[in-house]
C-alpha cells in the first residue's frame, strides 16, 4: 500500500463559505473513500515549524501571515498578497497553511529517509504562493518547502504539475537550481490565471534548461492532451535523471471545472496517473510524492482524486459510487452529483476543425519548448 499522509486539520483551512477552494471537497472526498470500503488508514503528519516554512519563505512574510492569523492584520497586507479576493484574511490562517505543509513535508521526509518508496499526501499542492507573497488561493508553499528537503537529503526532484494553473511559484522558487526541474502542463497564461507558464520561461544560472513549460490552448481535449503529454514529460524525465518525482495533482483541467477552460475527462486523468506511475518506476525506482492542488467542481474533483487514490493502491476501479454517499452529498451541496466513478457527461462540443487546429497549436508548441530546451540538455 502507498503510504496516506492525511490530518483531519486540513479541512481548518478554510476562507469561507463563498470560496471556491472549500474543504467540503476533502470530506467529499474521504467519505466516498470510507463508502467505498477503501478508507485509507492515515500517517497523521506534524504540524510544519515556523523554521521549516523560512526554508522557502521570507521572515517578513511570515511574520504578516502571523499576525493576520491572530486578527492583527498589519497595513500593508495586501503587499504580501494577503486580505485580498483570492486569498482572503481568517483567523487560524498560519496553523491552517502550517498544517497543510507539514503532510506534504512528512511525505518528503518519508521519501528521504527510505522509509517509503511512494506517498500520497490527501491535502496540498499549493503551487502559487511565493517566497513573500500569497496567491492563488495559496499561503505557503508546501511543494517547495518538500523539494527543499528531498534537495536536502541529495535526491534529484522532478516536479511534475498538471493543475490547469501555472505552478509559477514553485517555478520560481527553483528556477536557478540545477538539482529541480520543474514542469506544468497548463492553459496558456494569455488567457488563465497567472498569466506566466510560457516556453521561454526556461530558468536561469546553473537551472538554465530545468524549467519546462508547456502551456495549452483552451479547449484542449483528451487526446491532444497526452500526446502533448508524451512529447515532453518522458524525454524531460530520460535527460534530468531525477531520484523522486513530486506530483501536483489538480483537478482543475476537468471540462466540469468552473474556472479552467480544458476538456478533460476523467478518462484523461486516469491514463495520466498510470502513467506518472509507470515513469516514476521507470526513471526513479518508484520514488515519487503525490499532492491534490486545485479543482472547484465538487462532482468533477472528487471522482479525479478517487481515480487518483484507487490507481496508486492498485485497486479496481468501481463503476457506479455508492448510492448513499451521492444522495447526502446531493442533499448537502444542493446539486446532483455523477453517478459513476468516470464521467457520464461528456465535455462541450468542439467543431472537428476547430479540435484539428488546438491539437496542431499544442504540438507546435511542445515542439518549440523541445527545440529551445535541448540546447541547454545536450
Ligand atoms: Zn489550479
Amino acid at each position: 500500500m502507498v503510504p496516506v499522509v492525511y490530518h483531519p486539520d486540513y479541512l481548518s483551512y478554510n476562507f469561507g463559505p463563498a470560496h471556491p477552494f472549500s474543504p467540503l471537497r476533502l470530506e467529499m472526498l474521504w467519505t466516498l473513500l470510507e463508502a467505498l470500503g477503501y478508507a485509507p488508514d492515515p500517517l497523521r503528519p506534524p504540524m510544519a515549524t515556523r523554521a521549516d516554512v523560512l526554508r522557502v519563505h521570507t521572515e517578513a512574510y511570515v511574520a504578516h501571515v502571523e499576525a493576520t492569523s491572530r486578527g492583527e492584520p498589519l497595513p500593508d497586507a495586501e503587499a504580501f498578497g494577503l486580505d485580498t479576493p483570492d486569498v482572503p484574511i481568517f483567523l487560524g490562517m498560519d496553523p491552517a497553511a502550517r498544517t497543510l505543509v507539514g503532510g506534504t513535508l512528512h511525505a518528503a521526509r518519508l521519501i528521504a529517509s527510505g522509509q517509503a518508496l511512494s506517498v500520497l499526501q490527501l491535502g496540498g499542492g499549493f503551487h502559487h504562493a511565493h517566497p513573500s507573497r500569497a496567491s492563488g488561493f495559496c499561503i505557503y508553499n508546501d511543494l517547495s518547502i518538500a523539494i527543499r528537503a528531498l534537495t536536502d537529503a541529495g535526491l534529484r526532484v522532478a516536479y511534475i504539475d498538471i493543475d490547469v494553473h501555472h505552478g509559477d511559484g514553485v517555478q520560481a522558487i527553483h528556477y536557478d537550481e540545477d538539482s529541480v526541474l520543474t514542469l506544468s502542463l497548463h492553459e496558456s497564461g494569455h488567457y488563465l490565471f497567472p498569466g506566466t507558464g510560457f516556453i521561454d520561461e526556461i530558468g536561469e544560472g546553473r537551472g538554465q534548461g530545468f524549467s519546462l513549460n508547456v502551456p495549452l490552448q483552451p479547449f484542449t481535449d483528451d487526446q491532444s492532451y497526452l500526446e502533448t503529454f508524451e512529447r515532453v514529460l518522458p524525454h524531460a524525465l530520460v535527460m534530468f535523471r531525477p531520484d523522486v518525482l513530486v506530483v501536483q495533482c489538480g483537478a482543475d483541467a476537468h471540462f466540469q471545472d468552473p474556472l479552467g477552460d480544458l476538456l478533460l475527462t476523467t478518462h484523461a486523468y486516469e491514463h495520466i496517473f498510470r502513467r506518472l506511475k509507470a515513469l516514476a518506476a521507470e526513471h526513479t525506482g518508484g520514488r515519487a510524492l503525490f499532492t491534490l492542488g486545485g479543482g472547484y467542481d465538487f462532482d468533477a474533483t472528487v471522482r479525479v482524486w478517487t481515480l487518483l487514490y484507487l490507481i496508486l493502491q492498485d485497486l479496481p476501479l468501481p463503476d457506479r459510487l455508492p448510492i448513499d454517499w451521492r444522495i447526502d452529498w446531493e442533499q448537502r451541496l444542493g446539486c446532483s452529483l455523477t453517478p459513476t466513478l468516470h464521467d457520464a457527461a461528456l465535455p462541450l462540443s468542439v467543431s472537428s476543425a476547430r479540435r484539428q487546429q488546438i491539437a496542431q497549436q499544442n504540438v507546435q508548441t511542445a515542439q518549440r519548448l523541445m527545440d529551445r530546451i535541448s540546447y541547454y540538455w545536450y
